[in-house]
């Protein structure tokens, strides 16, 4: 038997074969119906599309074939591909010396008559045929073999174009995984940004805003009260002895201290106001829409309140308080607020001074 050699481009062919990334796909209907109308112009049983592999071929589509690949050595296409330019025609098996005992002859399927046509890539490599197979000796038609020639073109146009979309939904999809990443670094930086933004308005300890923050919301509130002629109060609020709190019970309960006092603040005011750290043990309160009366009586309500808590040691805060009035900076409402604090103080400490 005549084992078919490899052409002498072989290891650029299979190259070629791998870049079309075709072996052991599904089947696809465009293959398979070029398949059966080459069968039926040439009035035989079987038929394939066959690719030449290393050492198999392998069918892409098939017709009255029961195996899906076969060993090289016995392959009639791998004979076909040896000449690209031209279809291999066998008429006759048992009387061509290149196939008379191969075992596709002599024994199943009994291989008679065959005729392949190249699938010859772009760039010239043969990858295997369109082949048409009858147990029965037979010649050809002109037509016949013209109808081939042109169908083995269809099958490559079709290897082509495939090889080409697959190409193009790769790129897209590395796209899409591209824009994916994008989307997922830029989504990352804006939450970052919110993390910092919301660092620079927040104080660290007690996780009220802090006193840039509350001067943001304090100037939007004299520009509302401007506008619609609603009133509003600022309070600054002070921790009495705080010193001897830190001097008697060390730092750290210093701090306990402010987190709890935060905490009332922050459940008082939450939704209806803004209370801030200023600094050290002061904090400043804003009450928007609220009358000086109002704000009197919520700043009691806080000062019992801090009387209450249970701290273990006994905590007081004065209070200064004053509305706003037009015309007024943010400035002129702080020094009377401090004032009144000032004067709560200088009173004895534990009230609330309107200034
Ligand atoms: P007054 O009733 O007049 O306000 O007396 P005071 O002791 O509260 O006032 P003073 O200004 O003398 O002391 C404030 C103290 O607050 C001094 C400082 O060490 C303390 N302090 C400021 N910030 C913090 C802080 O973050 N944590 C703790 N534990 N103490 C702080
Ligand atoms: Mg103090
Ligand atoms: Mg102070």
């Amino acid at each position: 038997m005549g084992k078919p050699l490899p052409p002498a481009n072989e290891e650029a062919r299979l190259a070629a074969l791998r870049s079309f990334d075709i072996l052991d796909s599904a089947p696809e209907q465009g293959f398979d119906d070029l398949v059966v109308i080459a069968a039926g112009i040439c009035a035989v049983p079987m038929a394939s599309v066959s690719l030449i592999d290393r050492d198999r071929q392998w069918f892409k589509a098939r017709l009255g074939l029961d195996d899906a690949e076969t060993i090289r050595d016995t392959s009639f296409c791998a004979h076909a591909i040896l000449t690209p330019q031209a279809i291999t025609v066998v008429n006759d098996a048992t009387q061509d010396a290149r196939f008379s005992d191969n075992p596709l002859v002599m024994d199943e399927p009994g291989i008679r008559f065959y005729a392949g046509a190249p699938l010859v890539s772009q760039e010239g490599f043969a990858l295997g045929t369109l082949c048409v197979i009858d147990k029965q000796p037979r010649q050809l038609e002109h037509f016949q073999l013209q109808a081939l020639e042109a169908l083995s073109r269809q099958v490559t146009h079709l290897l082509e174009m495939r090889r080409v979309s697959r190409a193009l939904s790769l790129q897209l999809r590395e796209r899409e995984w591209y824009e994916q990443q994008l989307q997922h670094y830029q989504h990352e930086l804006e939450q970052q940004n919110a993390d910092l933004a919301e660092q620079t308005r927040t104080d660290p300890l007690t996780g009220l805003p802090n006193r840039r923050a509350f001067s943001v919301a304090l100037a939007t509130a004299i520009d509302k009260a401007m506008a619609s002629g609603d009133g509003f109060a600022v309070a600054v609020l002070d921790v009495d002895h705080f010193k001897t709190v830190n001097d008697v019970h060390g730092h750290d309960e210093g701090d306990r201290v402010l987190a709890a006092l935060s905490d009332l603040l922050k459940a008082q005011f939450a939704g209806r106001g803004m209370a801030a750290r200023y600094g050290g043990e002061e904090f400043v309160i804003l009450m928007p829409g609220t009358s000086l009366e109002e704000a009197r009586l919520l700043c009691e309500y806080v000062r019992e309140s801090v009387g209450l808590l249970s701290m273990g040691l006994p905590i007081s805060v004065s209070i200064g308080l004053t509305g706003f009035r037009r015309g007024d900076a943010p400035d002129d409402l702080f020094k009377r607020a401090d004032a009144a604090l000032y004067e709560a103080k200088r009173n004895g400490r534990d009230r609330v001074s309107c200034g």
